[in-house]
């Protein structure tokens, strides 16, 4: 028996994840975490009888305690819940699935306690890559990626020799707003950002998928991950999202990874590595495809995929501006206080206001991810 906590239970990737647990009984869930989405958790709880049950929200902690007083469950509350889950004995592999910084530390502890981590908080390693490789380096911590291009990447490394990685190529597919220019972009409104031509993922990152910026971040959290520097890694719009990213070594080859959109792929490949489990879904018809098609992505009208390689290439606490500016930017957007252009200007804006500590620790992160919020709501207001 495989025992699995889940951070982001309710989301996206988590109940993706819980779906996969359905179908292998080899896998237990030994921990869950949430936001605020109490009748979700109730719902998860009566099913996966977890021990830990952590909510953020204290309301909907309150709440919850209430709603399962009958079941054996033990009800956490904020980051002191996130951490006692992360350091549970009989937890072996963590999977990240929150959204944003909130995931630094947890994941800090449970690669101290020497837990596996199935990652797909991006956040947490744009931001802390340089405290988070190292550690789990030096405990011999796997870090599995859960993101579909890094987990390709992984993929096409199995059995090869790193040394011999030429360059890392990250497929994007574009996003809705592909072959558009800025002046296209300018009345972009929140129900446009939200259609995704081919992936059904939370609100924040497909809407990061439209700027691009996702594809940003996957350019940082892939440097930290395989440990190539960024003048190794592409980006080749691919707007068929088959190909879910390649590896060129060398000798010329280019090792890919193919398959139908769906993220429970990768997730059962960190969940199940090195096997890959039976599973049912769509498959790749290729004579039904006919054709792969791939260009060179637009950063003149995708400006934030220009300012993440800029983030990248000052690195220090950049990345952590570049995507505290994002998420605070994406927020406003959603809640339609600003344009969609207005995204990538506030990270820009952030970026040049913001004097650069150069290895940061955890708590100067969360500092520049406060002031640079801070900034945003100065410059809006
Ligand atoms: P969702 O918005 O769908 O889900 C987020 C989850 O995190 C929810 O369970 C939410 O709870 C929970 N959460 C939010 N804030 C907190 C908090 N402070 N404490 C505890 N739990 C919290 O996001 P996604 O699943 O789309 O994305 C999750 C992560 O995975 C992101 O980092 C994203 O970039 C990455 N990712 C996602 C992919 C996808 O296909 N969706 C693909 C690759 C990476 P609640 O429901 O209560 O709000």
């Amino acid at each position: 028996m495989k025992k699995i906590a889940v951070l982001g239970s309710t989301g996206s990737i988590g109940t993706q994840t819980l779906e996969i647990v359905r179908q292998n009984k080899d896998l237990e869930v030994v921990a869950l975490a949430a936001g605020s989405s109490v009748e979700k958790m109730e719902r998860q709880i009566r099913e996966f009888s977890p021990r830990l049950a952590a909510m953020w929200d204290e309301k909907a902690y309150m709440d919850l305690k209430e709603r399962v007083a009958d079941t054996d469950v033990k009800v956490l509350l904020g980051m002191e819940g996130l951490l006692e889950i992360a350091a549970m004995e009989e937890m072996e592999i963590l999977v990240t699935a929150i959204v944003g910084m909130i995931g630094i530390r947890p994941t800090i502890a449970a690669i101290e306690n020497g837990k596996t981590i199935a990652l797909a908080n991006k956040e947490t390693l744009v931001t802390a890559g340089h405290i988070i490789m190292p550690l789990a380096e030096k405990k011999g911590v796997p870090i599995l990626p859960v993101d579909s291009e890094h987990s390709a990447v992984f993929q096409s490394m199995n059995g090869e020799n790193k040394k011999r990685v030429k360059k890392i190529l990250l497929t994007a597919s574009g996003g809705p707003f592909r072959g558009k220019n800025r002046e296209e972009l300018k009345g972009i409104r929140v129900e446009d950002a939200l259609k995704h031509p081919n992936w059904a993922m939370g609100r924040k990152i497909t809407v990061d998928s439209a700027t691009m910026v996702n594809k940003g971040l996957e350019v940082m959290e892939a440097k930290w991950l395989f440990g190539v520097d960024l003048d190794r890694i592409e980006v080749v719009v691919h707007p068929q999202s088959i190909i879910h990213s390649m590896v060129e070594y060398e000798d010329g080859a280019v090792m890919a990874q193919l398959g139908m959109p769906d993220m429970k792929l990768p997730i059962a490949y960190a969940l199940f590595y090195p096997d890959r489990r039976p599973m049912e879904g769509k498959r790749v018809d290729f004579f039904q495809l006919g054709t792969l098609t791939f260009e060179k992505p637009d950063p003149e009208t995708f400006t934030g995929l220009k300012l993440a390689f800029q983030a990248a290439r000052q690195g220090g606490s950049m990345p952590t501006v570049y995507n505290a500016a994002n998420e605070k930017a994406v927020n406003l957007f959603l809640e339609r206080k600003i344009g969609f252009m207005q995204i990538p200007e506030l990270i820009e804006a952030s970026m040049e206001r913001h004097r650069k500590i150069e290895m940061p620790g955890v708590e100067e992160i969360l500092q520049a991810e406060r002031e640079t919020h801070e900034f945003i709501e100065q410059v809006i207001n």
